[in-house]
């Protein structure tokens, strides 16, 4: 037997961070990349929306930066443009693809690197979001084509064969990854929640994975906390505790904030999220307030939730664009199918709209009357505390005197229902990731691994090893 005859697998990045994940899965010629995303950290981001990206040399600047791992045959000779090191792609002869779980930027962020012979397959939900998401400009750098893959069709990779299964997170077309070489499979649960709109997913999930089967289970970790603050085990349960709100929850609650504000309703969320955005809609509607969508967002309901009513804001800045003819396509047809509302429009009865406002737009604020209004935040960019603009966003809302109030819900499960989900998995080989305390997580019959960066480990006969 040579060592060829192994399913080898290796970790890149995401091991102790929140995001970045990459794994690599290889047995023989052929190889199985997944994510390709950047590890979100606002704090110590080298772009931090000032310092401005090359478009021209992505690829040795990322690299350089260590933003993405120095992968053999993953990027082209024409983009590593003599940078040494790393075998482009044209030189190596294994067949290899990119599978990407969801389109959150710690999954996707880096996918536009990839040399473009080598294949990169998003889920067709996934792609469709990706596709419109390109379209009003908040695709990823990098130019390149993206190939769909649909759930429960397995498909291969040479002698790798992936199958990927529905799960619920905070945006749309999540997936978990079954993978399977000649010597055993793995499951790579992506991002998932047991609080979302579908829990149901995550139940069918385990139940497909459990009737492929699998040796290993790579899963994230995101909510684990130190083992400081809680020392008792995880108690695996899936309930929902009272104090946990639901997406499901989340218009009522949003209806219950926007009842006592007698003036304008903004509200700052996370556009992928196609459930928030339905949910936005149901609490305008159920608090009487004409809801009223920034362009972008404004593209993405018009694609995914058709049959909604809405208006779309006129940004100063975008009437600018229509004066001196610089509408772009999409924008112009959006305008035609649905109402705009300027600031003086909406001043004139503000308690009337649930206005979006996204933090890069704070300053349309300032032409708003927001005498007893109110800014619910609902999971849109800055995220908390640990990213240095948040303090910046409560200054200003601070200053201009509109209250903040934060309706939200994380698109990660709690750590009871991770340990819950674990524990129905089963597995007998335990590779915890995507969170600064992996460690926590612990199964209950079989084995935890804690990889590291740099080693090789080995799937063979079903038992996972070091090589
Ligand atoms: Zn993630
Ligand atoms: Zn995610």
């Amino acid at each position: 037997m040579t060592t060829l005859e192994q399913t080898k697998i290796r970790f890149w990045g995401g091991l102790r961070t929140i995001g970045g994940t990459i794994v690599t899965v290889e047995y023989k010629d052929s190889r199985v990349v997944f994510d390709f995303g950047l590890k979100y950290d606002p704090s110590t981001n080298f772009f931090d929306g000032q310092l401005k990206l090359r478009t021209t040399s992505i690829v040795k600047d990322y690299l350089r930066l260590g933003m993405i791992p120095k992968i053999d045959g993953l990027y082209s000779e024409q983009d590593l443009a003599g940078e040494e090191g790393v075998v482009p792609a044209e030189l190596d002869k294994r067949e290899t693809a990119v599978i990407i779980s969801h389109i959150h930027l710690d999954h996707i962020g880096a996918m536009g690197t990839i040399a473009p012979e080598i294949p990169v397959y998003l889920t067709s939900d996934s792609l469709k979001l990706y596709r419109a998401l390109d379209t009003v400009g908040e695709g990823v750098p990098g130019n390149r084509n993206y190939q769909s893959c649909d759930y429960e069709q397995s498909f291969n990779v040479g002698e790798i064969t992936i199958t990927p299964i529905p799960v619920d997170h905070d945006t749309l077309g999540a997936c978990a990854f079954h993978i399977q070489t000649p010597d055993g499979s793995i499951l790579y649960s992506g991002d998932l929640r047991l609080h979302g709109k579908y829990p149901e997913r995550i139940e069918q999930m385990i139940e497909k994975a459990k009737e492929r089967s699998f040796d290993v289970l790579i899963m994230e970790g995101t909510t684990l906390n130190s083992v400081e603050v809680h020392r008792e085990p995880l108690v695996p349960s899936k309930e929902l505790p009272e104090n946990l709100l639901t997406e499901t929850l989340i218009p009522s609650k949003m209806v219950s904030v926007l009842e006592e504000a007698n003036g304008i309703g903004c509200f700052n969320i996370y556009n992928r999220n196609i459930d928030r955005l339905e949910g936005i809609l149901e609490a305008g509607k159920n608090s009487k307030r004409t809801v009223v969508f920034e362009p972008e967002t404004a593209y993405l309901v018009s694609s995914f939730l058709p049959e909604s009513e809405f208006a779309i804001f006129l940004s100063s800045g975008t009437k600018e664009e229509m004066k001196n003819g610089k509408l772009l396509e999409w924008k112009k047809a959006l305008f035609e199918r649905y109402e705009t509302l300027d600031a003086v429009q909406i001043n004139e009865s503000p308690s009337r709209y649930f206005m979006q406002n996204s933090y890069e737009h704070t300053m349309e604020i300032f032409d708003l009357n927001v005498e007893n209004g109110v800014y619910i935040h609902s999971n849109g960019v800055p995220l908390g505390d640990f990213d240095p603009s948040y303090q910046n966003l409560k200054n200003f809302l601070k200053r201009i005197g509109i209250d903040h109030v934060l309706v939200g819900t994380s698109g990660h499960a709690i750590p009871n229902h991770l340990q819950y989900i674990l524990d129905e998995l089963d597995p007998d080989f335990l590779i915890p990731l995507h969170s600064f305390h992996p460690e926590r997580l612990i199964p209950r019959r079989g084995r935890q691994v804690l990889p590291e960066y740099g080693v090789t480990y080995v799937l063979k006969n079903h038992e996972l090893t070091i090589q």
